[in-house]
């Protein structure tokens, strides 16, 4: 073995192979009992159906190099991924866009107008000076529309008043002054063809990788544990940095999600992939429909049956499964001292979303295993 690499996530395949391309052993141990992290889906049985078990995902990008290695492993369908929002029992368009705004405003404002009805109703904030998430918010959008689908939908997601919360979590929704619907602003978005898993598989798929599911990193039972390997060979690790080191500088914070998935006896249930909820009263912060991601698969999914998934959103504690970092000023005087720990940890390298304690997208976990291995590996 050449390559110890923990953690079966895109970070942690996309290292193993290109070490596997350019002829290193690899071996990758995964502590669930299949590969591909939070990635990963499944046929769901009574319909099959593909469900995404941690939360769909959409792949999107712009950067060329990662899309010309991500279509090696997969085609993609042309699927474009648009969301709406149901406040007080009525159906919006989001991002938050000139259809959200006339229906709300029950008006037939131009892109000229509605800038200025915006404005003036913004004026209230200098988003540049917000102190928080409240103030960010309407000082780019106004109170009206904030109260609307902002406020309530953060505050089921964060479990933090908004004024509580920093303002840069808001930069990531866009507004738009035009119909544009698209949820994102990349050049290539699409769904894989036949599924995440087959995805991940292929990549895995090399005589040089060797792929050990349900073994734990700390597990000391093993010949691929923590003790049994640091120092003895280069390790890519991508668990949680802090789970890593003890704990020693304290534990980072997350949240979770819990997922209630059900199978819905109708051949339609909402019409749309994603259904944000953006009032307090519903307890969940959005519906998920998976048919809807692939529509060209329609003669093969059944035409009386659906399955939907409620998301809801809280603090992780013990063992729940960390999904967003939280970010506060205490874990971001926790991760400095990791970072410190992690430069001098002999011949281990920490990255992906865990190892790094940052919300990465897909792609951009892909684009910084790619550079890890041309830059330090290779
Ligand atoms: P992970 O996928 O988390 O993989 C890490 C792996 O390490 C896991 O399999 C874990 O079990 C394993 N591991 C941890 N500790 C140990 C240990 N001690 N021993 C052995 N193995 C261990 N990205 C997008 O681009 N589009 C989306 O729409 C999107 N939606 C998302 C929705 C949700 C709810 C979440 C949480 C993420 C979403 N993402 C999305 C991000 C995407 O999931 C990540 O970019 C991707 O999973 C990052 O891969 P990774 O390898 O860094 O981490
Ligand atoms: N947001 C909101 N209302 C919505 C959708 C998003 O207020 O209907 C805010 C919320 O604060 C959220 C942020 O925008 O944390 C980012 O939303 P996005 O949907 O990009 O987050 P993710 O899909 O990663 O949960």
């Amino acid at each position: 073995m050449d390559l110890l690499v923990v953690g079966s996530g895109f970070f942690g395949l996309t290292v193993a192979e290109r070490a596997a391309a350019a002829g290193r052993k690899v071996t990758v141990i995964e502590r669930r009992p299949h590969i591909g992290g939070n990635a990963y889906s499944e046929w769901e049985a009574e319909t099959g159906i593909e469900v995404h078990r941690y939360g769909a995902h959409l792949f999107h990008t712009s950067n060329a190099t990662v899309w010309a290695y991500v279509n090696r492993f997969t085609s993609f369908t042309p699927y474009v991924h648009r969301v709406f929002t149901t406040h007080r029992g009525v159906v919006y368009p989001l991002p938050i866009n000139l259809g959200t705004i006339n229906q709300f405003f029950r008006a037939a404002f131009s892109p000229a107008q509605a800038r200025d009805l915006v404005r003036r109703q913004a004026s209230e904030f200098d988003p540049k000076n917000a102190r928080n998430l409240e103030e960010r918010a309407i000082g780019l959008i106004g109170r009206p529309l904030y109260e609307a689908f902002i406020r309530d939908y953060t505050a089921k997601q964060w479990q933090t008043d908004p004024r509580d919360l920093p303002a840069e979590v808001i930069s990531r929704l866009p507004v738009r002054f035009t119909y544009d619907t698209r949820y994102f602003n990349d050049v290539w978005e699409g769904l894989p063809v036949d599924g995440y898993t087959a995805w991940l598989e292929r990549l895995a798929d090399h005589p040089n990788i060797e792929v050990r599911l349900a073994t734990d990193f700390f597990d000391e039972s093993h010949p691929f544990s923590k003790g049994a390997t640091v120092g003895r060979l280069p390790i890519v690790y991508t668990g949680p940095v802090d789970r890593y080191f003890g704990y020693q500088a304290g534990a980072l914070s997350w949240r979770t999600l819990d997922f209630e998935q059900e199978v819905v006896e109708v051949d339609d249930f909402q019409g749309t992939p994603v259904m944000n909820y953006a009032d307090a009263e519903i307890p969940f912060t959005r519906i998920h429909e998976f048919k809807h991601f692939h529509p060209e698969r329609s003669a093969s999914y059944p035409p009386d049956r659906t399955v939907i998934m409620r998301e809801y959103s809280r603090f992780a504690t013990g063992d729940d499964e960390p999904y967003y970092p939280v970010n506060t000023p205490e874990d971001r005087a926790r991760l400095l001292a990791y970072r410190d720990l992690a430069s001098n940890e002999k011949d281990v390298r920490f990255g992906g979303r865990l190892g790094t304690y940052q919300y990465l997208d897909m792609h951009m976990a892909i684009g910084a295993a790619l550079s890890m291995w041309n830059n330090q590996l290779a």
